[in-house]
């Protein structure tokens, strides 16, 4: 199967609590390819751009300024069929509703601090990358294991 792209971000609730490498460890561990990766702060631009598909909802205004309350570190991560992956680690929305084993499930209590935004498809997906890096910030390669995680 090709190897595909989504975007995927450790939010400022994670960075805050020391929880970054370990989150990216499970991407890592599960086999995902890091493509690009960086600490930022995101630009109200940014925010808007990201979450215009839930303006107008009431925790709109929130979740803008949740994500721009602290840095976050913003990634593209590279597999196959990478978005139900990368969506099936980190769990359901409502940490109180992610199973054990997922990240929401191991180290959340609430779905405004909910540790981690992952793109839902592969059109959103190139959409967020867009949003957050440019096309020189992402690399391409491929590592001697790539053979040994799927053919
Ligand atoms: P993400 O897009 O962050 O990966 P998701 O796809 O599981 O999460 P969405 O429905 O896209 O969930 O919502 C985006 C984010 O908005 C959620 O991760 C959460 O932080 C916030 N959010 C969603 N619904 C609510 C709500 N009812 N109350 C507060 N925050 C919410
Ligand atoms: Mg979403």
């Amino acid at each position: 199967m090709a190897w595909e792209r989504t975007f995927v971000m450790l939010k400022p609730d994670t960075v805050q609590r020391g929880l970054a490498g370990e989150v990216l460890a499970r991407f890592e561990r599960k086999g995902l390819r890091v493509a690009a990766l960086k600490l930022i702060s995101v630009s109200q631009e940014q925010a808007s751009r990201h979450y215009a598909v839930h303006e107008g909802k009431p925790f709109y205004e929130g979740l803008v300024q949740y994500i721009r309350s602290s840095p976050v570190v913003a990634m593209v991560l590279e597999g196959p069929d990478v978005i139900t992956q990368v969506r099936a680690l980190v769990g359901a929305t409502r940490p109180n509703e992610a199973a054990p084993g997922t990240i929401r499930g191991d180290f959340g209590l609430d779905i405004s601090n909910n540790l981690v935004h992952a793109s839902d498809s592969n059109e959103n997906a190139a959409f967020e990358i867009g949003v957050y890096f440019s096309e020189a910030e992402i690399v391409s390669y491929e590592r001697d294991s790539d053979k040994w995680l799927a053919s």
